[in-house]
């Protein structure tokens, strides 16, 4: 059994991404649109200043007011779909009732769209074309492929249909050649799936939700939950239970969270260079 380490990749990554910034023409920018003062919210984009930052990309915060009119935040993101020195934009989920997310989302040009949210993204992204891969999701794959972990032919199972992870992984994972399925909360005999899987990812938000005799021998297991209870954070999946029978497993924290950002980060340079081929 080994353990996918998450903070060591994460620190790896931040040193490629420096030199990758140095060596730019000019500096990368990524502007993060936040309504309101939702803590957990706070505290993301804080942490996306942080790394954005340490790498050199200028990350711009613009926090418009909990009541701020839809027009106002459509307005903002046009300007900067058209502002050649801006990269990547990205609007902090979730927004306040009164604003029509989709529409928000959807506003970003699929070129700037560096959380990969867009009707356009995910349609080339399932369409096997060049796409922003959702943050997680491309987390997620890279640890895959930094420790050599060959997806081609296995039985991938991914527990959690969300947006942000689940679905795009369907997508990522059929790139590369696995038999994918997926499953949820109607999901009938969850454990006889799960028992087959050579890899499984578990983004739930159930703490200890999978247990070892949910698990296969030698299974890969990626856990992507991030439950608090009591300020400490627990995964998906029960980790001292399950770990002996795994090859591979991410703990929970230090594991998938620690790809997030840093797959963000990724996505702005990837935006940088794609768009300069054009100006
Ligand atoms: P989400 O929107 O919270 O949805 C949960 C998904 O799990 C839904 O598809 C739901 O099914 C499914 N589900 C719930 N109970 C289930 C059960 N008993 N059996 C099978 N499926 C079940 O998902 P999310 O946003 O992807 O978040 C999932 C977890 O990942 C959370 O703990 C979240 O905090 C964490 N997360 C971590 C990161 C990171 O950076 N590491 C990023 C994003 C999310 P239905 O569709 O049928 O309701």
């Amino acid at each position: 059994m080994e353990i996918i380490d998450g903070k060591k990749i994460q620190e790896e990554m931040i040193v490629e991404l420096q030199e990758t910034v140095k060596q730019l023409k000019t500096i990368p920018k990524l502007v993060i649109i936040q309504v309101g003062n939702y803590g957990p919210s706070n505290k993301y984009v804080a942490q996306k200043i942080k790394v954005g930052t340490s790498i050199g990309i200028d990350v711009e915060h613009i926090n418009f007011e909990e009541e701020i009119e839809e027009e106002i935040i459509l307005k903002k993101i046009d300007e900067l779909n058209n502002d050649k020195n801006v990269h990547g934009v990205m609007v902090q989920l979730p927004l306040p009732k009164h604003l029509d997310e989709d529409k928000i989302v959807n506003k970003v040009s699929s070129n700037k769209d560096v959380d990969g949210l867009t009707t356009t993204n995910i349609g080339n992204l399932f369409d096997g074309k060049n796409a922003f891969i959702p943050c997680t999701a491309l987390g997620v794959m890279e640890l895959f492929k930094r420790y050599n972990i060959d997806l081609k032919g296995k039985n991938a199972v991914i527990l959690g249909r969300s947006k942000l992870v689940g679905k795009p992984l369907i997508a990522c994972l059929l790139n590369e050649n696995a038999t994918v399925t997926i499953c949820h909360s109607k999901t009938e005999n969850l454990s006889d799936i799960t028992k087959n899987a050579d890899i499984l990812i578990v983004a739930i938000g159930k703490k200890y939700f999978v247990k070892q005799d949910m698990v296969k021998d030698d299974a890969v297991v990626i856990d992507v939950g991030i439950n608090v209870e009591d300020g400490k954070i627990y995964g998906d999946v029960d980790f001292e239970d399950v770990k002996e029978k795994t090859s591979y497993i991410t703990p929970v924290p230090n594991g998938v969270g620690r790809m997030t950002v840093i797959s963000l980060m990724n996505n702005v340079i990837k935006a940088y260079k794609e768009q300069s081929k054009y100006w």
